[in-house]
């Protein structure tokens, strides 16, 4: 369906997200005669496959997120708009965002996922999930303060407690976390503490799968489990976690349940498609998969609807090879410029076969000098599958500018081993003091003023905790 507008006004592609699906929608349609409106409710992209490093202290925020703005600053029909969309209304063709409308020709949702607990959303504030900057600098804060809270500790069943980190999810982010928590362990940390061996700390990766990185080649996932191991990294596969409560996690092996205390778990296990997906099955009948996923055409438009496309981690594309393609950056990049090439083409009257993903492999980081990649033509680990994996990151890094510093960053970490951004900032200035213990309840909690923790009826002993004027950065 083509629209022509009478008074010769150029098509209007509005896009939602400017994630990877929706920046390349947006920069393949750069020199396209048409009118592009691209919203997202964040200023800028992120590039989230090296969040990991942020939440581990590698990078900082800024050094991977380009500024929508930045990004089209050259790319004259290109509009950015801050903002949520709460919204579609596809009969008058309106995305409404708050207050306002903004009408579109043709609407592309590129809105993403977030994280799964599969029904125990409850267990999201005690095991947080990596999506957001948010979510990056609140797991740093957490990681760095059990260290601190471990040097303070005088009982050795807490301190042990603290030294202890259990990631749920053996995919890349779930790998890629297990392998830097360990090089900060036993290698960052080690001379920077008085009171404690940070190699005592214990990393449990928990998958419940029977093999960690399921989408890679079976050998490279016996790479990586081997090479975590040696990390310190034990991995457990075919575990279900069934609890999550007061810093104890409850997993389940076949029969076998095992319980083990940790201030810090950390969610890398399921996703579901954002809450827009359930906006457009309401407005319009197209139905969603088990993850909340749209279920796409061909084409990658929705059904009954040529004119609104849902592409990246939001689209469940199953016209391959009938199962749905992985939720991975590739995917999204490359149906954003297949549905940016479409359009143009329906402007000419012409359209274009269907999607075809063409699938460039996986790649997961392990450690330093350690990496698995598995292509098609080709399966590499160690040493040389770690230098791709840099280069692979670097080049995908939106602006030049990012590039330079993450290499800088990079480099220096490589010598001399040290992680700058260990920052303890975050929404809670005091957290601190909840992380005394698992079972206190906090009497005061106020910024700049002192903080008394009580023990509730069943802890053994009384501890008090006096916190004054910590700076929030
Ligand atoms: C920690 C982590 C590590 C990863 N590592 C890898 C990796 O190594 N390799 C790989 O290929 N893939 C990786 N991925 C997956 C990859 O990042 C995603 O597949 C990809 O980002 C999907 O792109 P997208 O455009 O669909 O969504 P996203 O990139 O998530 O973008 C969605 C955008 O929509 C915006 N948005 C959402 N809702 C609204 C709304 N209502 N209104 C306005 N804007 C909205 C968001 O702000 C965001 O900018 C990783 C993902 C994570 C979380």
């Amino acid at each position: 369906m083509v629209v022509v507008h009478e008074n010769n006004a150029p098509h209007h592609v509005v896009i939602i997200g400017g994630g990877f699906g929706g920046l390349y929608t947006a920069k393949t349609l750069a020199k396209a005669n048409v009118n592009v409106t691209l919203i997202d409710k964040r200023n800028f992209h992120l590039f989230q496959p090296l969040l990991y490093q942020v939440a581990t202290g590698t990078l900082s925020p800024a050094d991977i997120s380009s500024p929508l703005r930045a990004v089209f600053r050259k790319s004259k029909n290109t509009k950015v708009l801050l903002g949520e969309v709460n919204d579609i209304d596809p009969e008058a063709q309106e995305v409404i965002l708050g207050d306002r409308t903004i009408p579109y020709d043709t609407l592309v949702v590129a809105t993403g996922a977030n994280h799964s607990y599969y029904g125990h959303d409850n267990w999201r504030p005690l095991a947080p999930g990596l999506k957001t900057v948010e979510d990056a600098i609140e797991i740093r804060r957490r990681i760095f303060s059990a260290f601190e809270a471990a040097e303070k500790e005088t009982d050795p069943e807490l301190r042990r407690a603290w030294l202890t980190f259990v990631i749920v999810g053996a995919g890349p982010t779930g790998v890629e976390l297990a392998g830097a928590i360990s090089e900060l362990a036993y290698k960052t940390l080690k001379e920077d503490f008085r009171n404690i061996d940070t190699s005592e700390t214990k990393i449990l990766l928990l998958q419940g799968g029977e093999r960690i990185l399921p989408h890679m080649a079976p050998q490279l996932s016996k790479v990586a489990k081997v090479s975590l191991q040696k990390l310190g990294v034990v991995t457990q596969t075919n575990t279900r976690v069934t609890n999550i409560e007061n810093d104890i996690v409850t997993f389940k092996q076949g029969d076998k349940v095992q319980e083990i205390a940790s201030k810090t778990i950390l969610w890398a296990a399921g996703v579901k498609g954002s809450s827009i997906g359930q906006v457009l099955a309401n407005r319009t009948g197209v139905e969603c998969d088990r993850s909340g996923r749209v279920i796409v055409e061909p084409d990658l438009t929705i059904k009954g609807y040529k004119n609104i496309f849902v592409i990246g981690d939001l689209g469940n594309f199953s016209h391959q090879d009938g199962k749905p393609l992985p939720g991975v950056a590739p995917v999204a990049k490359q149906e954003g410029e297949y549905v940016a090439k479409l359009i143009q083409k329906r402007l000419q009257g012409q359209t274009l076969p269907q999607f075809r993903y063409n699938d460039v492999g996986s790649l997961a980081m392990i450690g330093k000098n350690l990496a698995v990649v598995d292509l098609s033509f080709i399966k590499l680990q160690g040493f040389l599958a770690w230098i791709f994996w840099l280069v692979v990151h670097i080049y995908f890094l939106i602006e030049f500018d990012t590039k330079l510093v993450v290499v800088f960053q990079w480099a220096w970490n490589y010598i001399t081993r040290n992680r700058r951004s260990r920052l303890i900032t975050g929404r809670e200035t005091f957290e601190e003091a909840k992380t005394v213990t698992n079972d206190v309840s906090l009497t005061t909690l106020k910024k700049n003023s002192e903080v008394r923790i009580q023990e509730s009826a069943s802890m053994s002993r009384a501890r008090v905790l006096h916190v004054k004027n910590q700076p929030a950065s």
